[in-house]
């Protein structure tokens, strides 16, 4: 029987899998084909696009073009052949965190079901897409055409503890098939511990449960050894909940001495401010790398929405939270960038928002700017309707289309008044940025970034090859992003 997985890429709160990123399910999926005795093939919906959209050539990009991010992650094999031997595919896929990607984009139901009608195999759809899916925030879960699909499985979640390191391990090999570099994202735990937010499928999807420490570093080890250097300890609700965030950071460091990258992801703020929680804050600086960032899903400031929607955190906690990180990691790294600092999650459309959630939102905000923090990102999306949630049941679309007409003022408020001065903050002009990692062509721009959690975007003139690390000045600052040079 030949297996092959393709990878439509899978975003999500607690956890990332769209390139440069590998997710865990199509990891795990792999282990669990070895584990069995098979030999899987993995392919990216960037090979089927080429393979059956483009007619297998790739353009050069000339003068004005810009990158094709459509076929930009390409495993290079002879996916023809692949797909005429394969018996079962299985489809990773599901988006449930919408996000902008720079050399991305995530299949979608209604993309991959033209395409699966034409191979003539069994079709298996899995990840966190068979709890819906939907690439734009705003908006109900993508009905697809499931009669696609002879099966739609729970592959990558029905399976405890024990399995799931063992999988986990056998998962490693699938780094053989994919030529470019991957950020590895590590599952330190699933589920949720506190959390209800009304938005999100993860308690629906995982009861809480910890990664052995052992287990984590058993797994991060085995990457090493096979070449990986870039890894996010990014896949759970809070980092700092996890068995022992300081001995797991210790012992990667001690194990794996070369490593180049080291971040987290999701942070609870609520773990952050007691007394003993300052040690995990000095571990994370201490043990990981630069440009690392607490991603604090405060969604709301407003504390109306806060409670209608029990979110995870109340602004109070959140604003103590960012004074910790702020006083603990904002020393600059040896590439450019502060150590640690919080990033901010904003969500549009929950249950009960009106004008003044905005301008709870702003009032703290500049209040987090005028203390003279920094927050590395504020990311702002419009929250996905998904089944199964609270916000499903209980609210609908009903605040999203209420106040759908002044989102894009509310976004570009916080564009303007906060994120432009604070990026002027965070990286003032001449400031230098190192080993900036060239990535696309947009017309006679080359577009480039660190390697790492969130990397901000630099735009530097001309057109440098691509795929090398640069050192970089900057020159300007645009709203999320900044201009350089090459020095
Ligand atoms: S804290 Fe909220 S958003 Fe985060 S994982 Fe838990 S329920 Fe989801």
């Amino acid at each position: 029987m030949n297996y092959t997985i393709l990878d439509c890429y899978t975003d999500e709160a607690a956890g990332l899998g769209v390139p440069p990123y590998l997710g865990t399910y199509p990891r795990y999926i792999f282990g669990i084909l070895k584990s069995k005795g098979y030999d899987p093939k993995y392919i990216t919906i960037d090979d089927l696009r080429l393979n059956m959209i483009y007619g297998n050539k790739v353009k050069e990009v000339t003068g004005k073009d810009k990158t094709n991010i459509r076929i930009y992650n390409l495993t290079r094999k002879d996916i023809t052949k692949i797909l005429d031997e394969t018996d079962t595919l299985i489809v990773n896929l599901g988006v449930h965190v919408p996000g902008k990607y720079l050399t991305a984009v995530p299949g979608t139901l209604r993309e991959i079901t033209p395409l699966l009608k034409k191979l003539n195999c069994k079709k298996i759809l899995t990840g966190p897409g068979i709890y819906g899916t939907q690439l734009e925030g705003g908006k109900f879960f993508e009905k697809g055409d499931m009669s696609v699909f002879d099966e739609v499985k729970n592959f990558g979640f029905e399976f405890g503890v024990f399995r799931m390191q063992e999988y986990a391990i056998k998962g490693a090999g699938i780094i053989k098939q994919i030529p470019d570099y991957r950020i590895i994202e590590i599952e330190t735990g699933r589920g949720c511990n506190i959390g209800h937010c009304s938005f999100c499928t993860e308690p629906i999807k995982n009861k809480f449960l910890n990664r052995k420490t052992d287990e984590i570093v058993e797994e991060i080890k085995l990457y090493y050894d096979m070449g990986c250097r870039y890894f996010r300890l990014g896949k759970q609700s809070d980092f700092y909940s996890i068995e022992d965030p300081v001995r797991l950071l210790k012992e990667i460091r001690e194990k794996c001495p070369d490593i180049k990258v080291l971040h987290i992801d999701n942070v609870n703020p609520v773990f952050v401010v007691g007394d003993k929680d300052f040690e995990k804050t000095k571990a994370v600086v201490k043990y990981c790398t630069e440009g690392n960032i607490a991603a604090f899903g405060v969604e709301s400031f407003d504390p109306v929405v806060v409670k209608e929607n029990t979110l995870n955190t109340t602004p109070p906690v959140a604003m103590k939270a960012i004074k910790i990180l702020n006083e603990l990691g904002s020393e600059r790294g040896p590439n450019g960038m502060p150590k640690f600092l919080p990033g901010i999650n904003i969500i549009y459309g929950l249950g009960h928002e009106t004008k003044s959630t905005h301008e709870c939102n702003m009032k703290a905000l500049q209040e987090i700017y005028d203390n003279g923090w920094m927050l590395r990102r504020i990311n702002i999306r419009q929250a996905a309707i998904l089944p199964g949630t609270d916000m499903e049941k209980k609210f609908g679309n009903k605040y999203l289309r209420k106040n759908k007409r002044y989102y894009w003022k509310w976004r570009n408020d916080i564009r303007q008044k906060i994120d432009f001065p604070m990026l002027q903050r965070l990286l003032p002009k001449g400031s230098i940025m190192r080993e900036v990692y060239t990535k696309m062509y947009d017309g006679k721009t080359t577009f480039a970034r660190q390697i790492g959690t969130y990397p901000l975007i630099v735009g530097i003139k001309g057109r440098l090859p691509l795929k090398e690390f640069f050192n970089v000045k900057i020159t300007d600052h645009m709203l999320r992003s900044v201009t350089g040079e090459v020095v």
